[in-house]
């Protein structure tokens, strides 16, 4: 399936379920996935300069540095697989990203198509991060309240463990959501002024993407 408007930008505070919706989207369609949340994780891991700095923002719950994920994102919007149309998955966070996004996106002749906005109470946010579990092996998202894996603490995909982030911790993700209020909060009047902006309530995920499927279509 093929959409018209295929390069997209999720908005959302943490747990809106910007990579929940982004998983299933991508199973019914071909895009790529950017998540930068993703790609520092992999610098942490990697112990790179950059993961190494990058670690302890991430674990007080505040950004990394604009340039610093502008430029990976700029060099991950570069490959091949980005032609077809790509998910930016919590980028960008900040009005300046946004604009150095702009300017990234001129240089290779492409532009935003649509920025999807989901909507999501505090109250729920917090339950759903404080009860989330990733996987260790693949991008599989569970959650212990709303969507539990078959078995307990093990991947219903892939077999592999899930864990909880340690930046899902209570103190951290009131964090989270007050940098969510202040940085990013102001990028919904943004797209909203540029025509790009697409707001979903909360509900039923499964819902939600064949909704936005159609609106994209
Ligand atoms: P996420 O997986 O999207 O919740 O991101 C986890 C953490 O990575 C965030 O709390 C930030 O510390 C960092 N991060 C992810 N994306 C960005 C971004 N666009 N700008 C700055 N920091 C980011």
């Amino acid at each position: 399936m093929s959409l018209t408007k295929k390069n997209l930008i999720f908005l959302g505070a943490p747990g809106a379920g910007k990579g929940t919706i982004s998983n299933l989207l991508l199973a019914k369609v071909k895009l790529a996935h950017i998540s930068t949340g993703d790609l520092l994780r992999a610098e942490v891991a990697a112990k790179s300069e950059l993961g190494l700095a990058a670690g302890k923002i991430m674990a007080s719950g505040g950004l990394v540095p604009d340039e610093i994920v502008a430029k990976m994102v700029r060099a991950r919007l570069a490959k091949d697989d980005c032609r077809e149309g790509f998910i930016l998955d919590g980028f960008p966070r900040t009005i300046q990203q946004a604009e150095l996004l702009d300017a990234a996106l001129k240089e290779i002749h492409s532009q935003i198509d649509a920025v999807i906005y989901l909507h999501v109470d505090d109250e729920t946010l917090l339950q759903r991060l404080t009860a989330r579990l990733n996987c260790r092996g693949c991008d599989a998202i569970y959650n212990k309240l709303f969507m539990p894996p078959k078995v307990e603490g093990v991947c219903d995909k892939c077999g592999s463990a899930l864990y909880q982030r340690s930046d899902d911790s209570l103190e951290t993700a009131k964090q989270r959501l007050s940098v969510f209020y202040k940085q990013t909060e102001p990028l919904i009047e943004f797209y909203r002024k540029a025509g790009l902006l697409m707001t979903f309530e909360k509900g039923d995920p499964n819902a939600i993407v064949d909704q936005m499927i159609s609106d994209l279509k």
